[in-house]
């Protein structure tokens, strides 16, 4: 009998007993390779001292000081490595507790901007299909992933969407990359023209759609057009790296990859890399002087913002990336992995794509390699596929509805950035291992 309340209710679940590096060893013995850090969280791993020892420090010192009364220097020096690179216009960082809150907080910072430079009459945010950016009520009335949204729908705000950037099924035979790219970004102008300039907000979007999709990356070209969007129509552009982000890609923030800069942006996950939940959100100088030089208030706040053992965990994580060089790391083994799922998938007949950014890969599973028609819904290959690979030692993050919410199935990969080459060697043998025997039953 257990009185957590899970979130899946009849979950079985083994208890964890602890980790070590990127493994993590149950309380009955089972040890796992951690290729998903759960859901792109634990980036440094299971057991990094540094980040432990900074958190101690913090504790020893103060654990908590409340935001109305005190900074304090862990939140101060995050602050500062974060802005430290970025472009200069981006100075001024506001730190919250996970993904949703940073998320939540964006859609706010937006919204008072246009109230506090006069044009309140812009309330309405576009996102794209089968985006997610959160559970928190305005963070999921702007996702675009259906069957989270379903059963809460008549409370959530009105929002708007457009199909996501997503090659694989969406860019026609024949269409060059950029044509598509330019394509798909001119339907966030169809929209604004529709719902009209004046009315528009901002455009909420992830750099590489994670969970729901499956480590999708905009085509060349598709940011550029979006940045230009966004400007003739005085749209804000936000920009949800909470998954993609801190590293994940190779760059720091992924949109260091695009050729476009965001107005705001929000992180969490592996920010604090699962030691400490921590979010953040990093607004340019444009959006702060408004409501800075306007009311001087920004009408939002948590307890447990900026809140200092957090704060510790994620300077000792930032710093730790730079110490360790992992950024080169995560794109050096990225694309060993990369090569290795490519030689050991290739051939399964159900496997359609392998795609994604660093150690950010998504491998989206089909009936028909040919036509790219779904696994039937009924097959609950996310569901075997996950409680299979927990069997073989592996945690994964597969997931159903990747094409519409409905239709379609992928696995996501998301390793710890100390993934070694024999580590990545266990994944893919573990992995197709899995795949297989789970196949068997379709
Ligand atoms: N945004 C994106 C892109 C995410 O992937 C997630 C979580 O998966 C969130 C927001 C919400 O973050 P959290 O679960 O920390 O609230």
């Amino acid at each position: 009998m257990s009185y957590v309340f899970h979130r899946h209710c009849h979950a079985n679940l083994p208890i964890i007993d602890r980790g070590e590096g990127v493994y993590l060893f149950d309380k009955q013995g089972n040890v796992y390779l951690d290729a998903c850090g759960g859901a792109a969280v634990s980036n440094l791993g299971h057991s990094h001292q540094a980040v432990k020892q900074a958190m101690l420090e913090q504790i020893e010192r103060v654990p908590f000081a409340h935001t109305g009364f005190f900074t304090c220097d862990s939140s101060e020096r995050l602050a500062e490595l974060i802005c430290r690179r970025m472009s200069d216009q981006f100075n001024h960082v506001y730190l919250v507790s996970g993904g949703s809150e940073a998320v939540e907080s964006a859609l706010k910072m937006a919204r008072q901007y246009f109230v506090e430079s006069g044009q309140p009459e812009k309330s309405l945010f576009i996102a794209r299909q089968q985006s997610y950016h959160g559970n928190t009520l305005g963070a999921l009335a702007v996702g675009g992933n259906e069957w989270r949204r379903e059963p809460f729908k008549s409370i959530l705000q009105p929002s708007h969407h457009i199909a996501p950037c997503y090659a694989y099924r969406h860019q026609k035979s024949g269409e060059s990359e950029l044509t598509y790219s330019l394509r798909a970004a001119n339907e966030l102008e169809a929209k604004i023209l529709e719902l009209g300039a004046d009315n528009v907000m901002a455009f909420v979007v992830e750099p590489i759609v994670g969970a729901t999709a499956g480590a999708v990356p905009a085509t060349q070209g598709y940011f550029r057009r979006i940045r230009e969007i966004c400007d003739k129509y005085d749209v804000l552009l936000i920009m949800d790296e909470v998954m993609c982000g801190v590293g994940r890609s190779g760059s720091f923030f992924a949109f260091e990859q695009e050729d476009a800069e965001p107005d705001l942006v929000c992180m969490a996950k592996g920010l604090g890399a699962g030691y400490q939940p921590i979010g953040a959100v990093v607004a340019n100088d444009k959006v702060y002087q408004a409501i800075a030089s306007g009311s001087g208030f920004f009408q939002h706040g948590h307890t447990f913002m900026a809140h200092p053992v957090a704060c510790a965990a994620a300077v000792a994580t930032i710093e730790s990336i730079e110490q360790q060089d992992l950024l080169q790391a995560v794109s050096q083994q990225g694309m060993r992995l990369r090569q290795e799922l490519d030689h050991a998938l290739v051939n399964l007949p159900y496997v359609g794509d392998i795609r994604g950014k660093g150690l950010f890969i998504g491998i989206e599973l089909v009936a028909d390699k040919q036509s790219k028609a779904p696994l039937p819904v009924s097959t609950l290959a996310d569901k075997r596929i996950k409680r299979q690979a927990m069997q073989n030692g592996l945690m994964c993050y597969p997931m159903g509805g990747t094409i519409d919410g409905v239709n379609g199935h992928h696995v996501l990969l998301a390793p710890p950035f100390i993934i070694q080459p024999n580590h990545i060697d266990e994944l893919v043998t573990k992995l197709a291992r899995t795949l297989k025997e789970v196949s068997r039953q379709w």
